[in-house]
């Protein structure tokens, strides 16, 4: 675990720093949840990635890809809500991609693109809808666009989250047309998109996950 790329230690320990996340950010979830959906993302992504902490606990993959794919299957088995599904199909997704035992940011890149593309198969929606795409999108837009330019991981990684915050913060104004939210009408307006912000999460741990990779590399 360098920072440079991503191995399969770095692939663990961002999977372990999610579930770190949602362990601390869980109430804060939930009650977004409470305001425009049924009370229960929180709790939802927790049983999620605590199945998936227990689920890593003593593998050894062969490939970043192998322990993705074995966190998105965990997360569909273990989440009843609308979340499970679609976060699972994303790791598996970001998993099949790589095949490998390290990941260039370029490799990660079109494989995070392939974690968007199985959500808006399995979801339907589209950018502005108020759901996850509205964090994922901007935050993949900007790591691509940092990967291009031959940015590190660490550097793609803060653009990442920082892109994927403004997305949850953009979500407020806008009118639910997918998901539980959606059957609210206008009143979801005014209340970020509980999954944009455990969509922030995850590419704030990644974030930190890297930066902290490449400080131990450096020391
Ligand atoms: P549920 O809605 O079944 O209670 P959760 O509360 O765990 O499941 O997750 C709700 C989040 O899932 C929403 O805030 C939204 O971001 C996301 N979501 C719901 N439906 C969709 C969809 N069709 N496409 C993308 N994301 C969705
Ligand atoms: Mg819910």
């Amino acid at each position: 675990m360098n920072g440079d790329s991503v191995d399969i230690d770095l692939a663990r320990a961002w999977v372990q720093a999610i579930a770190a996340a949602v362990d601390q950010h869980k109430d804060h979830l939930t009650q977004l949840d409470s305001a425009i959906g049924d009370a229960d993302h929180g709790v939802n992504m927790h049983r999620g990635f605590s199945a998936v902490t227990t689920a890593l606990d003593g593998l050894e993959p062969d490939t970043v890809g192998a322990l993705l794919v074995k966190a998105g299957t965990t997360l569909i088995s273990s989440v009843g809500g609308a979340s499970g599904p679609l976060y699972g199909g994303a790791f598996r997704a970001i998993g099949r991609t790589l095949d490998t035992s390290k990941a260039t940011p370029q490799e990660f890149a079109h494989a995070l693109a392939a974690g968007l593309d199985s959500i808006q198969r399995l979801g339907a929606a589209a950018p502005g809808d108020k759901t996850m795409i509205d964090a994922y999108t901007p935050a993949l837009a900007a790591f691509q666009q940092q990967a291009d330019a031959g940015a590190d991981l660490a550097t793609a990684a803060l653009a990442a989250a920082d892109s994927a915050e403004d997305g949850l913060r953009a979500t407020a104004p806008l009118q639910a047309r997918k998901g539980r939210a959606s059957y609210l009408g206008a009143r979801s307006i005014g209340h970020q998109d509980p999954g944009a912000a455990s969509t922030a999460l995850v590419f704030r741990a990644l974030a930190e996950t890297a930066a902290a990779a490449e400080t131990a590399a450096t020391r």
